[in-house]
């Protein structure tokens, strides 16, 4: 078959020979455009093998060597910036804007990566005690493994591998199965920078594939992004086997409007957190908390506002602003929650299923109203274009109410009282904030820092964390007695 998709073990493009295949489509299409190979214990065991070699080099390789290969990457990744969006594009469904938007945010992180010396460097205090100093190091750990989602098929791989390996640790990737393209060639182009053979394998899959990599005696670490009931499995998996773990869950985060907001702004961000990428974002806002009276204007042009946006192919037409959900098992998935709502007390005020396209897995934006925590739709993560709506009085109800959510991944707060900002952003219980931010993500700089069920571990991807995560401390004390003599005789 023309069409599957590689994997990368030991600087090799290999297509494997097997009879498991999961369909990769054009989500706007329903076109099947690869074949992901399902692999096993075999290319998990050859891909451990090669990291083990290549790390004995690559972790030898001094900072500066090394940042030279990312400076080269980063490069790469800048001139191939719009053919990495146009398959992001295609095998995930999101508008052009929104793949620009993806690998952008990636880019960043090898951009970080580039000077990650600075934060790799260790303390040292000469004179801890008479005659002794003291310094720490901060050791690769070895192999690492990622295992990814299909929602950012560039950024959340990328939140990971650049650091692992600027930090000197070879990276074992297992990218979700239902996106593998961008991957590879993420992985085509740091090969061409000079990365060597086996710093970075790619292996497809699933479950068993997963487990052996979180059981694997060989493997220091793993990071995952996902939902939660595979985070924790992932978490608790993997620490029973003595790794590191930091893994990423679900989400429902909530966009609170108070009335002082400022109106053209905030229904802008609205629009885009909750509708951007099809809602398909971990940070995306599911609930929308209009506090205190008269939230009937702000439903009604949330109304407006949904009837005119353009969903459609984001590649036959470059004016779509919202593409389709990656597949058919997950538009069914959504039509059946908003079916199941009947009865609970919520009400569909615009209803996403009645959407015209008659290919491709549409879910048109969809608002839910009279929305309450004890009904399930409050809690639970939908990971599509479906906004929930909640009115409460005022903002201490309204930080009760969004602190009894499991998850804990970000909450925005629009206004414009620097009173109420703080109260909001020191009381909700969550990792990330918006002050007037619609999908307060942060850059790379930063962790990307999720509580509660959406996440599981200590150190959280990217930033200084990312470096802790992917490094061990080492600390040296040395001893220098002043007794040195100069002695004549050279
Ligand atoms: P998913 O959990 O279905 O898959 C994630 C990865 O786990 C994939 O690589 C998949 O192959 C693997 N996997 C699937 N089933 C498995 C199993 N039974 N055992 C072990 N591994 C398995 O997630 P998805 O649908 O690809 O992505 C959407 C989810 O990811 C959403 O819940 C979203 O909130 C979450 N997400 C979280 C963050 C974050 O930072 N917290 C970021 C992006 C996405």
């Amino acid at each position: 078959m023309e069409n599957i998709a590689p994997i990368f073990i030991d600087g090799k493009w290999e297509k494997i020979k097997t009879d498991n295949f999961n369909k990769v489509y054009n989500p706007a299409s329903e076109e099947v455009i690869s074949m992901t190979p399902i692999c096993g214990k075999n290319e998990v065991e050859r891909a451990v093998e090669s990291s083990l070699k290549a790390f004995k080099v690559w972790s030898k390789f001094s900072y500066v060597k090394r940042a030279e290969i990312l400076f080269n990457y980063r490069e790469l990744i800048k001139i191939n910036k719009e053919k990495i969006a146009k398959i992001i594009s295609l095998e995930n469904g999101k508008t052009l804007p929104e793949a620009r938007g993806d690998i952008q945010r990636g880019f960043e992180v090898v951009d970080f990566a580039c000077g990650i010396l600075h934060l790799a460097k260790g303390e040292s205090l000469p004179e801890i005690a008479p005659n002794i100093d003291s310094r720490t190091n901060l050791e690769p750990l070895g192999v690492c493994a990622g295992i990814s989602p299909f929602n950012f098929p560039a950024m959340v791989p990328m939140w990971m591998f650049p650091i692992a390996i600027a930090c000197g640790n070879s990276f074992i990737l297992k990218p979700s199965e239902k996106v593998p393209l961008t991957a590879i060639k993420l992985a085509e182009l740091f090969q061409e920078a000079g990365l060597p053979d086996g710093v970075l394998n790619i292996i497809h899959g699933g479950k068993e594939v997963v487990d052996s990599l979180c059981i694997h005696p060989k493997i220091s670490a793993i990071s995952f992004v996902g939902s939660s009931h595979i985070a924790k499995h992932v978490y608790t998996l993997g620490a029973k086997h003595g790794k590191r773990v930091q893994a990423g869950g679900a989400a429902k985060n909530a966009l609170v409007v108070m009335p002082d907001a400022e109106p053209k702004s905030t229904m802008n961000s609205i629009m885009s957190s909750a509708f951007g990428c099809a809602g398909q974002r971990c940070m995306a806002g599911s609930l929308l908390v209009g506090v205190g009276k008269n939230i009937d204007s702000l439903k009604q042009t949330l109304i407006d506002r949904s009837n005119k946006l353009v969903v459609g192919d984001p590649i036959k037409n470059t004016s779509t602003e919202m593409g389709p959900v990656i597949d058919g098992n997950s538009k069914e998935r959504i039509f059946n929650i908003i079916d199941g709502l009947g009865g609970s007390g919520a009400k569909v005020i615009r209803d996403g299923r009645e959407i015209k396209n008659k290919e491709g897995f549409f879910v048109g934006p969809t608002l839910v109203d009279n929305v309450d925590p004890n009904q399930p739709i409050f809690s639970q993560e939908i990971f599509g274009p479906v906004l929930s709506i909640l009115n409460p009085k005022d903002i201490e109800e309204t930080v009760e109410i969004l602190n009894k959510l499991k998850y804990g991944n970000g909450a925005t707060l629009f206004t414009s009282s620097g009173n109420t900002a703080r109260f909001f952003s020191e009381n909700i219980k969550c990792g990330m904030v918006g002050i007037n931010v619609g999908v307060p993500a942060p850059m790379s700089i930063y962790p990307f820092t999720g509580w509660n069920d959406s996440f599981y571990g200590d150190l959280h991807m990217q930033g200084k964390e990312g470096v802790q995560f992917y490094t061990r401390q080492k600390v040296i004390l040395s001893r220098w007695d002043n007794l040195y003599e100069y002695k004549s005789g050279w």
